[in-house]
């Protein structure tokens, strides 16, 4: 008897037809992260469980009820990560990295909490992560926003992300605007639902997130965190604000944003969509200038961001409509013997010139039909046809497949050259 075995509830495969996305999404965040200046850093997916009570509070979704904690065999208890924040905190301290200097990192790799799986929300999903370690001003804030305006825009996402952001200030303030929420919320006690009256105690600030429909009017009336912030908080929140602006970025203030995990303070931020229903956030992050301390460091200002890459991944095939994977930049088409001896030959001169660009052979035979529809399934811009003609003259010929351009003939010796000068990819 045979049973099939299968994946864990919520923790995806990532087939062949996802990972060409998945791919160029990733290189393209490296490649502009590292245009910033930062540096990639990897850490374990299990750590000790005491890290993340610490770093992210006891009292959040996450450690209340998300994490995967089992002991070892040692009866050691482990977690295995539910972001990356408490990690890297927990790395750059182990190993020195922040004396004097200021350290910009990113990361990337599986998170997992146990949620009700869902669109856009599993239990082993992906975050790319980005953290700052050393600078207390709103530029760098700023800077890692623009960060992630510049992915949007290289992705086309511009138009489907809106960017939040809110203050909550310092330590102080909070409790300041903790107290006037507590008194607000329990005249309004018969309005929370059971989640909420449980938080009210412990992380009253919480209940502001909350995405009950019924909750909502009291909630919009509630206090607002932005009225209470220190003038330190405010100076920085408004600096923020001028230099997003200037630079072309327009925020907009949610007064209700305040994130889910402690360790944040002053700017808050995220981008937000409307086109993946609840799980509309792409992109979340926030300063945290206590959390090195508080786990053991030197008092160092820090600022981060996370982005979920499936739902980046979603929200990316609902902007490009659903087309097919590109495979390939192009195709070279013909039929026998003599076609494939040179097809292998040019398509190897062309990746030895061209560092990065795919290159398709036609293989299986069939004629310049059939082969015509291969190269347009494989998202080729260009087909390069070297019909017995071509082969006779030592040229090819190019078809353009997504444009509406005339077709040319050129010296096979040429080739690299030309596509060197009109191939942008
Ligand atoms: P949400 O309110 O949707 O639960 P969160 O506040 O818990 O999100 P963060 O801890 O800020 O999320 O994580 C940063 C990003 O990681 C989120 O904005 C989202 O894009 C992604 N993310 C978080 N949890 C999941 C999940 N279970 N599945 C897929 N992506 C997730
Ligand atoms: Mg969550």
């Amino acid at each position: 008897m045979s049973h099939t075995l299968s994946a864990i509830r919520g923790m995806n495969d990532l087939l062949p037809a996802q990972s060409a996305l998945w791919q160029r999404t990733e290189s393209l965040l490296r490649d502009v992260f590292m245009a910033y200046g930062y540096a990639e850093i990897r850490m374990p997916v299990l750590e000790p469980t005491a890290l993340f009570a610490r770093a992210i509070g006891e009292v959040t979704d996450i450690v209340e009820k998300e994490m995967y904690t089992f002991a070892d065999r040692n009866g050691e208890s482990l977690t295995l990560r539910p972001e990356g924040t408490a990690g890297c905190v927990r790395a750059v301290l182990e190993h020195g990295l922040l004396h004097h200097q200021v350290q910009k990192l990113f990361y990337q790799g599986p998170m997992f909490r146990y949620e009700r799986p869902q669109k856009g929300r599993y239990r082993q999903f992906h975050q790319w992560g980005a953290e700052v370690f050393g600078l207390p001003g709103p530029e760098i804030d700023a800077e890692l926003i623009l960060a992630s305006a510049r992915i949007w825009r290289q992705l086309g996402l511009s138009d489907h992300l809106r960017l939040e952001i809110n203050s909550l200030g310092d330590a102080e303030s909070r409790a300041r605007y903790r107290q006037q929420l507590v008194d607000y919320l329990r005249r309004h006690i018969d309005l929370l639902d059971e989640d909420s009256r449980r938080r009210l105690e412990h992380n009253p600030l919480r209940i502001l997130d909350s995405k009950n429909t019924q909750m909502q009017e009291m909630l919009a009336a509630a206090p607002r965190l932005l009225d209470f912030i220190d003038d330190a908080s405010r100076e920085h929140f408004e600096q923020l604000g001028r230099y997003l602006r200037e630079a072309g970025v327009e925020p907009q203030v949610n007064s209700r944003l305040v994130r889910g995990l402690d360790y944040y303070n002053r700017s808050v931020f995220e981008w937000v969509t409307e086109d993946l229903g609840a799980q509309g956030t792409v992109c979340a992050g926030g300063r945290y200038d206590t959390l090195v301390q508080q786990l053991g460091g030197p008092a160092t200002p820090a600022v981060g961001l996370a982005m979920g890459l499936e739902r980046l991944m979603l929200l990316l095939e609902v902007a490009q409509g659903a087309a097919e994977a590109v495979q390939a930049d192009l195709m070279l088409l013909g039929q026998g013997e003599a076609f494939m001896s040179c097809a292998l030959q040019l398509a190897e001169r062309l990746r030895d010139g061209l560092p990065g660009l795919r290159v398709l052979v036609a293989m299986g035979g069939g004629g310049f039909k059939s082969q015509f529809r291969k190269a347009d399934r494989s998202g080729a811009r260009m087909a390069i046809i070297l019909g017995e003609q071509e082969l006779a003259e030592g040229m090819v010929g190019i078809k353009y497949l997504r444009e509406d351009r005339e077709q040319l003939r050129i010296a096979q010796a040429d080739l690299v050259e030309h596509m060197r000068t009109h191939l942008a990819w």
